[in-house]
């Protein structure tokens, strides 16, 4: 099968990943007889250099054409990068909210995996470990506090802000659809996380997460409060399967996450809308600081690759293949600075992309 692919190889060493994962992918296409058709797209720091901001509606326009976006990352040293000397919404952070708002990816996905080689760079202690965890968290990306109405005005005398944070039912039923579709093809557990002892948006977020629940009897649905989620998180992360939560909560709760498996550099994302369509990305930044140093982990970006390849191209067999080369070469020792551990090979950005494309079968 032919597919239409948007890159968006981005700032810093976003161009360096990309061209690893591109590399994976090429692979996948000679082994399983598929063919990738590739459209650039400038994002970010990079578009800010040639079209003076962030985000072109030509760039918008690629992008839905395609079947999928793969993406680096974005974004420059704030405190030297001339980009950050524009107002807020020209700089490259503004392109990225922009494009997810254009493509209305209003579900994020971000797995937290910990692989047995690397046990040595999740902080918790072995006991806290257990058999490790394979967790995703779904995030609401598109409403909620950070899209609600928000001002600072004097009252009486006194400054105050006030963000708003709104929810309605539909918004929270096409989340939850998503994530009980994805429990589906899993450990077929979702946890719910709100507020709900507080909050009016998650009183009805509880609501309305019960209603999709009854469409998918074979998945169990357990509720969480946040704050005892940021806990368990720590406590005990074999527990979950699927996260489910809304936007803010999502932001936290995913850092969190992501911080327990110990690797930034090996962590994947996904932005999706109601179609199969779907961003893809690694959590990470675009490290200004390694830039241009063949340094940097392309793990993070090969695996968002198999997400893709997952989500939205429906190559499970393919996402499976990736997944497993990564494994693989990790159980062979080889290793990025990032996540190097003694007794390891030490290879650069390159060398790591070569050898996850080796074996690729
Ligand atoms: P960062 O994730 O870029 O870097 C944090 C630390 O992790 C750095 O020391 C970096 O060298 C290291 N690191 C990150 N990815 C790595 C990899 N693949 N391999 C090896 N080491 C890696 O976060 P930051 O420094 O806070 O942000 C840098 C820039 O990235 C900022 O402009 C920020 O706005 C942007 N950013 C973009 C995205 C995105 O594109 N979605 C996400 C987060 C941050």
């Amino acid at each position: 099968m032919n597919y239409n692919i948007a890159l968006i190889h981005g700032d810093g060493i976003g161009p360096e990943i990309v061209t690893e994962a591109k590399k994976v992918l090429d692979k996948v296409c000679d082994v399983y007889g598929h063919s990738f058709t590739y459209k650039n797209v400038l994002l970010g720091g990079a578009s800010i250099d040639v079209h003076g901001i962030p985000l072109t509606q030509e760039a918008v326009d690629t992008a839905k054409s395609c079947d999928a976006v793969l993406m680096g990352s974005i974004g420059g040293d704030a405190k030297t990068s001339p980009w950050y000397k524009l107002e807020p919404s020209k700089r490259p952070e503004a392109g990225l909210l922009a494009i997810r708002k254009a493509l209305n990816l209003f579900a994020n996905l971000r797995p937290a995996y910990l692989y047995d080689e690397l046990k040595e760079a999740c902080p918790l202690k072995e006991d806290r470990i257990g058999d490790g965890f394979d967790m995703i968290i779904v995030r609401e990306l598109t409403g909620g506090l950070y899209f609600g109405e928000r001002k600072t005005e004097e009252v009486d005398g006194v400054m105050t802000a006030v963000d708003t944070l709104s929810y309605n039912e539909n918004e929270i039923r096409r989340i939850a659809v998503k994530a009980f579709e994805i429990a589906g093809k899993r450990k077929k557990k979702v946890t719910s996380v709100d507020k709900a002892n507080v909050l009016d948006s998650s009183r009805l977020w509880r609501k309305v997460v019960e209603e999709v629940a009854k469409d998918y009897p074979d998945i169990t649905l357990e509720h969480m409060l946040v704050d005892n989620c940021a806990m368990q998180l720590v406590h005990n992360p074999g527990q979950f399967d699927v996260i489910l939560t809304e936007n803010m909560f999502g932001d936290i709760l995913s850092d969190e996450a992501s911080m327990v498996t110990g690797s930034i550099g090996m962590l994947s994302s996904a932005s999706l809308n109601e179609t199969s369509f779907g961003l893809y990305e690694p959590s990470h930044g675009s490290a200004p600081d390694i830039a241009g140093k063949g340094i940097a982990n392309p793990i993070a970006t090969i695996l968002s690759a198999a997400m893709m390849l997952r989500f939205s191209l429906n190559l499970d067999k393919e996402a499976d293949a990736v997944e497993a080369a990564v494994q693989e070469v990790l159980k062979e020792g080889y290793r990025t600075g990032d996540i190097m551990s003694e007794g390891c090979k030490k290879v650069g950005t390159v060398e790591m992309g070569d050898l996850i494309a080796d074996k690729i079968k």
